[in-house]
Parts: structure tokens; sequence; C-alpha cells
């Protein structure tokens, strides 16, 4: 079945794939966001499908660690969060891994994680 937006990291050995176009993708200010650079969408794990070898992660829980940020071990790409105990059902992709061109159009959205957990826009 045809995936509506697909990605990997540089070197291919972490892949994700959406089932549903995104709405928005969002950039966040909190202390592990703006280091990143990351671009997130949100997701249902139920409809994501994450694609790597255990060995070729780095999962990275900070915090609360309500989630782990998963980043390639060969590339060194952040290509996504797991959320963990009550949020396991959830995660976030990093757009950033994705051609420009399938994100034109997308709105990107501002979040205030640093500090008032707002939208800004
Ligand atoms: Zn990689």
């Amino acid at each position: 079945m045809k995936r509506a937006l697909s990605a990997s990291c540089h070197c291919g050995a972490v892949t994700w794939s959406l089932a549903e176009r995104p709405d928005k993708l969002v950039r966040c200010n909190c202390s592990l966001c703006r280091r990143v650079g990351s671009l997130w969408v949100h997701a249902e794990q139920a409809g994501t499908e994450l694609s790597y070898a255990p060995e070729k992660v780095v999962k990275y829980a900070h915090g609360d660690k309500t989630l782990s940020v998963v980043s390639c071990a060969v590339c060194g790409n952040t290509t996504h969060y797991e959320g963990l105990g009550e949020y396991a059902d959830r995660c976030a992709v990093n757009a950033t891994m994705a051609d420009p061109a399938e994100l034109d159009g997308i709105p990107v959205k501002h979040f205030d994680g640093a500090e008032s957990w707002q939208y800004l826009d």
C-alpha cells in the first residue's frame, strides 16, 4: 500500500513512513529539539511504520522519561521518537529526514516546549 510520507536517515539504516499526510510540522524550542533542529510530525504508532535494527540506533530518554528519542548509530541522524509508558501508543517522526519537495505546502507551527507548552502561532 502506498504510504503518505516516507523517509530514511542519511545512511538508510532507519526508515519511517506515515499512513496519512501531515497537516503540520512542529518546530519545538525545548532544550532537546532546538539542538536537533527537528520538524516533528506527531502520530500514533499504530499507523506509523518504524523500521530499524535495534543495534543500529541510540535511544535517549531524558527528564520524566515519557519518550525515547531515536537516532541512527551509523549516521547520527535523529529520525523519530517513541512514547514510553502511558504514552507508548504515540510517536513522532522527524520530517527533516524527508525529501523537502514532499513537504511542500505543509505549514510549520512553532511550539514553545521550553516554557509555556503552547503553540506560538
Ligand atoms: Zn543512518
